[in-house]
């Protein structure tokens, strides 16, 4: 909101149809952020968690939103007892962490207000004898669903907020959330393949997205995990997120300035047919962030892969791509 109003726009509130209040993916960070877990061995808790990746897993795939009281322990229950720090207790009912989820405003059941806060007893008295239907917030699951940069927000401040150093990998696998395609918008209805659809298809592309994207990508670069420190290195989470913003930064127009072309068609994720490529190979030390990657038509790719003149237009992309991501990031790109 800060961001926008500086950037001139009147923000003005958008009619709530969420009770949780929770719209923008900024604000679900923030609130993630604020969750308080208990510890075990000095360390989060890894319930809460467990139970929002998991929902984020099947809005994503497009699951309904609110799923049965049985239906939600039978799928909770061994994600719960099988993804858990030592000292963590292992009956994997999911009461808790929901019941901590609800009062955070993260989670949603509907027709319920009195969702008991202790510890104890009460709390899976309660979920025993109401068996509520639940899951996540409207808006949370929106934007779980449709939109990969926000996906991508919300796995990233959960992970950092909770793994620290557990290796988050495994169970991110389980939930179908370890993937190169995470960061990418769900598929638009297939039908029109026509040049219009191309460019229609891009959204209005936002410096604001691109920044937290790098950002994104910038703190994945950093992760690790183990006792050994050991560091992601094909962490698909940090891939897919810097692919996306080079394609945001693209506006689906290939990026050699001696192009400039539209991308020739969509693919079948519905994503502008651009390659989005490491400027200097990651093998000969290229470094996987927006900064020194590109985005390419098929022809310019080929180009670049195995022309005579691939040796000039490589120290054209480099400067190319610095230059470009620098606007992207101070918010001068005005064209
Ligand atoms: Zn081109």
């Amino acid at each position: 909101m800060t961001v926008l109003r500086r950037l001139g726009f009147e923000v003005t509130s958008a009619p709530n149809t969420d009770s949780s209040g929770l719209r923008t993916a900024d604000e679900i960070a923030a609130t993630i952020g604020d969750l308080r877990p208990a510890s075990a061995s000095g360390k989060p808790m890894l319930k809460q968690a467990v139970v929002l990746l998991w929902a984020i897993g099947r809005a994503r795939v497009g699951h309904d939103r609110l799923l049965g009281w049985a239906d939600t322990v039978a799928a909770l229950t061994p994600l719960l007892q099988t993804h858990r720090r030592n000292g963590e207790s292992r009956h994997g009912r999911p009461d808790y962490p929901i019941a901590a989820l609800f009062h955070a405003g993260l989670w949603e059941l509907p027709g319920h207000t009195d969702v008991p806060r202790a510890h104890g007893s009460t709390v899976w008295t309660w979920f025993t004898e109401q068996a509520p239907e639940g899951g996540l917030p409207e808006s949370v699951y929106a934007l779980a669903r449709r939109s990969g940069t926000a996906r991508v927000r919300m796995i990233d401040a959960i992970t950092s907020r909770f793994f620290e150093d557990f290796d988050e990998s495994g169970f991110l696998t389980a939930v179908g959330l370890y993937d190169e395609d995470v960061a990418t918008d769900e598929a638009p209805p297939s039908g029109d393949s026509d040049q219009e659809t191309v460019s229609g298809s891009i959204r209005a592309a936002s410096e604001f997205d691109y920044a937290r994207l790098c950002e994104l990508v910038a703190r994945r670069e950093k992760r690790t995990y183990g006792q050994r420190r050991t560091r992601i290195a094909n962490d698909p989470i940090r891939i897919s997120a810097a692919r996306e913003a080079v394609l945001l930064r693209s506006r689906g127009q290939c990026e050699n300035p001696g192009c400039c072309r539209p991308a020739p068609d969509l693919n079948d994720l519905g994503r502008p047919l651009l390659e989005v490529d490491h400027i200097v190979g990651l093998a000969d030390r290229g470094r996987d962030h927006p900064e020194q990657m590109i985005a390419l038509c098929p022809n310019c790719h080929r180009v670049k892969t195995s022309g005579r003149t691939r040796h000039e237009l490589i120290t054209v992309l480099a400067r190319t791509a610095k230059e470009r991501h620098d606007q992207w990031l101070t918010g001068s790109d005005h064209r």
